[in-house]
Formats: structure tokens, C-alpha cells, sequence
């Protein structure tokens, strides 16, 4: 107690010294009469960070990460929440150290969040501080997977070009990571970025479907990218040429999603904005499906009951779990998941939109708007 009581004066000092400072960074945003002063015969020159970054470090932590600027004795880093009028003065580094500060937030519940970091100058009668650059983050981490890798699914040549399921998917899963991170500042982990799959040090083939799953472990949600086939072509029809009656989305659940109203309100909207996309296009001709209720998902291939619309949404129990080793993975880790079958690529029309480049940067678009819009998230790329 004694010792604390010594500290006390340094640490009231302390206080009062970043106290000043917030204030003095908060009345630079301010305007209003004042007294009239003599203009300056030494023009200043401003100094400002030009680059930050905010990360995910936990639920309950963002990273803030800034490159040094010229001239600067500390700076100044600031949050407020998209909504915010003002800016909240988190603290003061000084310069010399690291340029990063970890933001501990106040709860862990999903939410969006602006960065800034101004400098403090060194010499404050030659430089003044200028705002600096703005960043978004979120405390939520998506796990994006885009199914198989090359060579392990099926390829049909149209009209010269080839549709492979494994190079659409991730198109998909790249543009989708890049909206989830730079419109809304969602931090996502890739289970592969490019044509081949390596996870937990096992390449391609060596690895078992479960750990795509499991490699979500950490991840407040994850989402397995696809196209589907039909199992058992529709009689009279070739395998890649099956009628347009049967291309419709449908998104599985993993058993705990199945659920979670959140994870159910997410896959409704992408399911149902997905049908509707592919009906607007002339890919599909049934578009009149409803929203799936969190706690009565229907097991997969369950009729409607009669006079309610058929959903899109469903789960399927295999011997060990979920049917689907993807989703087995990531109930598993504890991490609400989902398979999004976008639409049939065993019919022709859609083979032909998604080699034309019309449906990668759609389908990316909807699912990343049904992630954002069932946590309430906005566009924050304005900002930044
Ligand atoms: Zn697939």
C-alpha cells in the first residue's frame, strides 16, 4: 500500500498528462469563437501517420499498427465505432517504441471499429500534428474455405472454356475474403489461397475433408464455398447437361448452427438473395423460396410441409455427426459453419454465366452482404 501511495504523485502526473492530450486532440476537431490571435510568423509544417492497421487479436482485442512518421515525441491513437460522432482517445504511445497499441475493447460482442492515429510533434513551434490515416476492423474472424483444389473435382469444356469447380470456388472465396476485410473490416483466415491445399503441414490429397473444418478452431463462423452436382442426373439428361428446373442454392448447416439465430439469418440471406440473383440471370426458374427458422432446419431432401415455401437452408446427420466432413470439422472446434452450394454446375446456363466472369463477383457480394447485414455491419470503405 505504502508503495502505492509513493507512486501516487507520478501516477497522477501521468494521467493528467494523456488526459491534456486527449483534450487537445479532441479540440482540434472542434470550431467556435475564440479570441482573435496574431498570425504566426513561422509557418508550421504538418506531420501525420500515412498508413494504419487494425487486426483481430482476440473477441476481446483489436491491434492497432502504424508506420513511424518524421518528427513525432508520441501518438495519439483514437477509436469510435462507425456510428460515433466523436473520436475516443484510447492512449498515448510514445515515439522511439514500437508503433502499435492493442485496443482491449469493452465486450466482446461482434462490432465494427474505426482507427486513428495523429501524431504528437516533437518540436511543437516548427511542426503541427496532423490527423492521420483511418482504419477498419471488427472483433470477427470468418473462416472462408473454397472447396477441394485442383484436380479434385470435375471439369467441363463449353464453347473452349473449361468450368472447374475447385478455380470457381475460389475465385469466390478470394473476392469474398477481400469485401469482408476492406469494406467491413471483418478479419478472415483462407483455408487455401491458391490452387492447391496445405493444412496442419499435410498437402492436397494427405489431409482429410474434417480438417478444413477444423483448421476454423478460433473463428466465430465458417463458411465452405461450392458448386453443386447432381448426385443421380435427372433421366434423359447427360451429366453436365442437366434441365435448368433443378439449379436452386441450398446452404447445409453443421448441427450447432442449426440453432443460432445469427448463423440461421445468414444463411437465409445468402441462400434466398443467391436464388433470386440466379433467377434475375435466367439460371433459375423457381424463385419462390422462404427463410429457414433457427431450431426447426429441415434434414436434407425433407419436403415442405404442405402450403409453406420450400427453404434453402438445411442440415444432414451422417454416422459420425454431420454428414459433411467440412462441417463435422468445424462443430467439432466448436465454430458454427455452413456449406454454401451457390448453384448447379451441371447445368449449362450456369456453367456459361460463371465462365463469363458475370457470377464469381456476385456470389462474393451476396455472401459477404448476408455475413455483414445479419451482424448489422455497414460499409465502412467510405472512411478508410
Ligand atoms: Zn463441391
Amino acid at each position: 500500500m505504502k508503495k502505492v501511495l509513493k507512486k501516487l504523485p507520478a501516477l497522477i502526473l501521468a494521467l493528467a498528462a494523456l488526459l491534456s492530450v486527449c483534450a487537445t486532440a479532441l479540440a482540434d476537431d472542434m470550431v467556435g469563437p475564440g479570441p482573435v490571435l496574431p498570425l504566426p510568423t513561422v509557418k508550421k509544417t504538418a506531420v501525420a501517420v500515412t498508413q494504419v492497421e487494425a487486426a483481430r487479436e482476440s473477441a476481446g482485442s483489436i491491434r492497432v499498427t502504424w508506420t513511424a512518421a518524421p518528427e513525432a515525441a508520441g501518438y495519439i491513437v483514437l477509436r469510435k465505432a462507425p456510428g460515433d460522432k466523436g473520436w475516443r482517445c484510447l492512449g498515448l504511445v510514445n515515439a522511439g517504441g514500437e508503433t502499435t497499441f492493442l485496443d482491449t475493447l469493452d465486450s466482446t460482442a461482434p462490432q465494427q471499429y474505426l482507427y486513428r492515429v495523429d501524431v504528437l510533434p516533437a518540436d511543437r513551434d516548427r511542426y503541427v500534428g496532423g490527423e492521420g490515416a483511418v482504419a477498419a476492423a471488427a472483433n470477427l474472424l470468418v473462416c472462408v474455405d473454397p472447396g477441394h483444389y485442383l484436380g479434385s473435382s470435375g471439369a467441363c469444356t463449353d464453347d473452349g472454356k473449361t468450368y472447374r469447380e475447385c478455380e470457381f470456388v475460389l475465385d469466390v472465396g478470394l473476392r469474398l475474403r477481400d469485401i469482408l476485410e476492406n469494406r467491413y473490416g471483418i478479419q478472415v483466415r483462407m483455408t487455401r489461397e491458391n490452387e492447391k491445399i496445405e493444412l496442419f503441414g499435410l498437402v492436397n490429397g494427405q489431409s482429410e475433408v474434417e480438417d478444413r473444418g477444423l483448421f476454423s478452431q478460433g473463428c466465430d463462423l465458417f463458411i465452405s464455398l461450392h458448386t453443386n452436382a447432381k448426385a443421380n442426373p435427372v433421366q434423359g439428361y447427360a451429366a453436365w447437361y442437366q434441365p435448368l428446373y433443378i439449379n436452386k442454392p441450398t446452404v447445409i448447416l453443421n448441427t450447432m448452427a442449426c440453432s443460432d439465430p445469427l448463423v440461421v439469418d445468414i444463411a437465409n440471406r445468402a441462400g434466398l438473395n443467391l436464388a433470386a440473383a440466379n433467377y434475375r440471370l435466367g439460371i433459375e426458374n423457381q424463385p419462390n423460396f422462404g427463410p429457414a427458422t433457427a431450431g426447426a432446419i429441415p434434414h436434407m431432401g425433407d419436403k415442405p410441409k404442405p402450403g409453406a415455401a420450400p427453404v434453402l437452408v438445411c442440415w444432414r446427420k451422417g454416422n459420425r455427426g454431420d454428414y459433411y466432413g467440412v462441417l463435422r470439422g468445424s462443430n467439432a472446434v466448436g465454430v458454427p459453419g455452413m456449406i454454401i452450394e451457390h448453384a448447379y454446375h451441371t447445368v449449362l446456363a450456369m456453367r456459361k454465366l460463371a465462365n463469363d466472369g458475370v457470377l464469381a463477383p456476385l456470389y462474393a457480394d451476396i455472401d459477404a452482404r448476408a455475413v455483414a447485414d445479419a451482424y448489422g455491419f455497414v460499409d465502412l470503405s467510405a472512411y478508410t
